[in-house]
């Protein structure tokens, strides 16, 4: 059995073309399969037509979330309550083509690959400025982290359910897919794919939520920030006796009482901004362990048509 995992928030305009064709697709599969659809707390009426589909087809099963949780927390809880063999990720809105799945399934049985990932070798669609920061955050997090996350990669990726597994049991809070796939190995297939761009409706990203991501990203896989101020600490140490030194020589040698007000201010503004800048990435870190303390749930299903379904973890 295949399970797709399929989040949703305000997809309405999407829903019903993505319904039609994936339906149409998983039929010509041989396979069994369940449509998982996560209602992320939307409110245009994803929800109601949810509702309408679940009625008509047995294969679709949705869970509602008591507000917006985030893709993230989306993913987890349809990780969380897949039962298929094979389980899929995939978006509402048809940037994710269900025509791959047939090929992608084919290639988990002939045994060789735990996964099937997809990654679009192009970024039509999307503006020149975002794709550029986008490629200077997979250069770094790549450097600096130990997860191996594969720029153009999508979320779009079936697996095998030990894989799944693997996923449920990182239960952390702050989740950074990317980084969790690349993180916990197993042998993958890279399946490249044009671009594609959403069927309807507006995608939920803009460039500051986008920033922060990637943020978060390389604060959930790489401790390499924080050790940014150990080494600014270090460098401005050695300058500091290099100033001592030239002093207390300028001064036994010509005698020179101390001059240069404007010179003094621009040390101290300058140690003062570096001090603040390390705390505050020091500030991002304790933040996250703050969180990750206080074991909240990750989602909150307030309805849904499923049997046996894990509706808060
Ligand atoms: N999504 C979600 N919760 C959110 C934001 C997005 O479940 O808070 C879903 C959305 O419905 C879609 C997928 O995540 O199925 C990808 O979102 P989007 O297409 O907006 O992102 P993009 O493809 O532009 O990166
Ligand atoms: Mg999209």
């Amino acid at each position: 059995m295949i399970s797709l995992i399929i989040p949703c928030y305000n997809e309405q305009e999407s829903l019903p073309i993505f319904y039609r064709e994936v339906t149409s697709v998983a039929r010509r599969m041989e396979s069994e399969y369940e449509l998982l659809f996560v209602d992320d707390g939307s409110k245009d009426r994803t929800l109601p037509i949810l509702k309408e589909l679940a009625a008509q087809d047995e294969h679709v099963t949705y869970f509602s979330f008591s507000r917006n949780f985030g893709k993230e927390a989306a993913m987890y809880a349809g990780f969380c309550n897949a039962k298929g063999d094979y389980i899929a990720v995939m978006d509402a809105d048809m940037q994710d083509p269900p025509s791959l799945l047939p090929q992608m399934t084919a290639i988990l049985e002939s045994g060789e690959y735990d996964s099937v990932a997809t990654r679009r070798t192009s970024r039509t669609g999307e503006p020149p400025i975002r794709s550029w920061f986008a490629k200077r955050f997979y250069r770094l997090v790549n450097r600096i982290s130990d997860a191996d996350i594969v720029d153009g990669a999508r979320d779009f990726r079936l697996m095998r359910r030990e894989m799944a597994e693997a996923i449920v049991s990182m239960g952390e809070y702050n989740r950074f897919s990317k980084g969790i796939f690349g993180w916990i190995g197993f042998r993958t297939y890279w399946m490249p794919y044009d671009n594609i761009e959403r069927a309807a409706g507006e995608t939920k990203w803009n460039f500051w939520k986008l920033f922060k991501y990637a943020i978060d990203g390389i604060i959930s896989f790489s401790q390499a920030p924080l050790s940014i101020a150990s080494w600014f600490g270090m460098v401005m140490t050695l300058l500091s006796f290099l100033f001592l030194f030239l002093i207390v020589i300028r001064k036994a040698v010509f005698g020179d009482p101390v001059a240069g007000w404007a010179s003094t201010i621009c040390v101290i503004v300058f140690i003062g901004g570096i001090q603040l800048f390390c705390l505050g990435i020091i500030g991002q870190y304790i933040a996250k362990a703050y969180l990750e303390t206080k074991k909240r749930p990750h989602f909150i299903i307030s309805e849904t048509n499923g049997e046996d379904v894990r509706k808060i973890i």
